[in-house]
């Protein structure tokens, strides 16, 4: 079971083509007030934990804010919670705000991972999404981090006419990479346009293999990392016995029994953070859906129990297990790399 808190910063030096979550490009007024609400949120609101296991900042890109905000944010947690147990605090990165100074700050901070968005080693797929950071920066960047880091890496794939060819990386200190499939949601500037690519196949058999050839193990649907770099923070998220709270901006909490959401918009967040919460109670019902739907992201799986059978459709599940895409071992259950390809027809064929 993790503790772990959530901090949104939704700042960026400017906003990804490809992008839709809750971060943009505001003036340092803005970014005054809302570390101001940042640090009252924290203070203020009941907390169900004091212990931590771990923290999160991420956004929106943290490290293109004045690193005093994040060490006042920090100061403020340290005030808050007890900080004997925690045991990995990262920060997400992107290259066209990111120093030699700025990781040695973090790190005399107390940060001890580095979640670095690189999406590819490719110009034209950079340009093509709108990112600021070409080849060349994100080489340099990446050679600020020595071997004693545990940096994290983030790419895209399935993007039409492109193919990710991540060999770059053995060059370089990195311990965990996440891989996202490219998925153009509404509100994003890109979204509309052709881009998706439906066919995936092939890049992704490429990708994995590459992977596997790095050192890299899957441990989630998109997660990947050498021996022992899983994240716990973000394994949290998939762990039902897990709790966090996220303060900022549409941050979510999770304490058990309930689902918190902050606000989707800053302005009515800085006027009040209890402004425009959203809550879900997480019901028998939704908690079942939800503990197959998390579990099967693990490459752990879940346990093949009485538990699992009684909630899914043994036909569906049958099929699914026959032809290669689940399958058991040691009395678990998981996918397999073909099936991670099809987890959401998978789910949504074996939930009863
Ligand atoms: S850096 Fe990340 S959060 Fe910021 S605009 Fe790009 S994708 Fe969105």
């Amino acid at each position: 079971m993790n503790k772990g808190i959530y901090i949104h910063i939704p700042f960026c030096e400017s906003k990804c083509f490809y992008c839709n979550f809750v971060s943009g490009q505001y003036d340092e007024d803005l970014i005054r007030k809302y570390f101001k609400s940042l640090t009252f949120e924290i203070v203020d609101r009941k907390k169900f934990f004091d212990m931590l296991d771990t923290i999160y900042f991420g956004g929106g890109t943290p490290s293109s804010v004045d690193v005093e905000h994040i060490k006042k944010i920090f100061d403020v947690l340290k005030d808050n919670y007890d900080f004997q147990n925690l045991k990995e605090i990262t920060i997400e990165m992107n290259p066209e705000s990111t120093t030699e100074e700025k990781i040695q700050f973090y790190k005399e901070l107390g940060f001890n991972r580095f979640s670095l968005g690189i999406q590819s080693f490719d110009d034209k797929v950079l340009k093509l999404l709108g990112r600021l950071a070409g080849v060349e920066k994100i080489f340099k960047v990446l050679s600020l981090f020595n071997e004693n880091d545990n940096l994290s890496v983030d790419f895209i794939y399935g993007i039409k006419g492109h193919k990710l060819d991540i060999s770059p990386i053995k060059n370089f200190p990195v311990k965990h990479i996440s891989a996202y499939i490219l998925t153009l949601e509404k509100g994003s500037k890109l979204f509309g346009s052709e881009l998706e690519n439906d066919d995936i196949e092939e890049e992704y058999y490429f990708l994995l293999n590459q992977l596997k050839n790095f050192g890299f193990k899957r441990y989630e649907v998109s997660n990947f990392s050498k021996e022992g770099f899983r994240s716990l923070h973000n394994l949290s998220y998939w762990d039902l016995s897990s709790v966090y709270i996220g303060y900022g901006v549409s941050a979510a909490s999770y304490n058990g029994v309930e689902r918190i959401k902050n606000s989707d918009d800053i302005k009515i967040y800085i006027k009040d953070y209890k402004n425009d919460i959203q809550k879900e109670i997480i019901d028998e019902n939704k908690r079942n859906v939800e503990y197959l739907m998390l579990g099967l992201r693990k490459s752990d799986g879940l346990d093949y129990d009485e538990k699992f059978l009684n909630l899914v459709n043994r036909k569906e599940l049958d099929h699914f297990l026959n032809e290669g895409y689940l399958k058991i071992e040691n009395k678990k259950i998981s996918c397999t790399d073909k099936g991670f390809l099809i987890l959401n027809l998978i789910l949504e064929k074996i939930l009863v």
